[in-house]
């Protein structure tokens, strides 16, 4: 009999951060991880609750406005130590748009309020004044060759890192801050974007990267070459 596989994904602020359906990338990781035969589970970490990094494989954080993002900066301080373990060991997070700003060290609202992040990646996000970046992107990632299509909707630019590679170059749209190209980061086992959409349902191979990576992390002894010769479909 098939050895069973089980995946925990934290959603992390999912009552509060889920722009444009964004909670659609764990139906997306449910989807493929039921074709692959894996039990993938997940739930709610939120306000007031505690995240601890050895009981998850997957992190999911999604988008949302300046008013939730507020909120979320401040509980969040306190599962900075715990993500940062999370994402030290590995584990794959994936943080959309307003969770990516947060990972980051801090974040300039409409207002020109500064929102902190918790520092747990390098890059940072300024303010533009009385304009957002609305509309369908394309990006190539450099090293797969992949293309990725979302839609973005965003005030804040963002500037990566020196250890963040981007999640690809911008082909058509603006990216994270409509001048050097980049959009979204990757660093370790965290993938950023802008993509809502959500990224995942559009973009199914990021999918199957993220749970053949959280596979290889839980169950280091067996071989999974088998997934990764699966197929997944294009969904634009
Ligand atoms: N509030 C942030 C911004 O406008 C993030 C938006 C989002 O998550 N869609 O940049």
């Amino acid at each position: 009999m098939a050895k069973k596989y089980t995946l925990n994904i934290a959603h992390l602020y999912g009552d509060l951060m889920n722009t444009y359906g964004d909670l659609g990338n764990i139906l997306v990781l449910k989807y493929y991880g039921k074709k692959m035969g894996i039990d993938v589970q997940s739930n709610v970490v939120s306000l007031d609750e505690d995240f601890k990094a050895a009981d998850y494989d997957i992190a999911v954080f999604g988008g949302g406005q300046d008013f939730e993002q507020t909120i979320v900066s401040k509980d969040i301080q306190t599962k900075k130590d715990e993500i940062k373990k999370f994402i030290d060991s590995n584990g794959c997070l994936l943080a959309i748009c307003g969770g990516f700003q947060l990972l980051g060290k801090y974040y300039i609202d409409a207002k020109g309020d500064k929102i902190p992040g918790i520092g747990v990646m390098d890059h940072y996000t300024e303010q533009q004044h009385d304009n957002r970046f609305i509309g369908d992107i394309l990006i190539k990632n450099e090293e797969t060759g992949e293309q990725y299509h979302g839609f973005e909707n965003h005030q804040g630019v963002t500037y990566t890192g020196s250890d963040e590679r981007p999640l690809g170059d911008v082909e058509q749209g603006y990216g994270n801050n409509g001048k050097d190209k980049a959009e979204g980061a990757i660093y370790k086992n965290v993938y950023c974007t802008y993509f809502h959409g959500p990224i995942l349902a559009r973009n199914n191979i990021i999918a199957k990267h993220i749970l053949i990576k959280a596979l290889k992390r839980r169950y280091p002894n067996d071989d999974f070459s088998q997934f990764e010769k699966m197929k997944v479909e294009k969904a634009y």
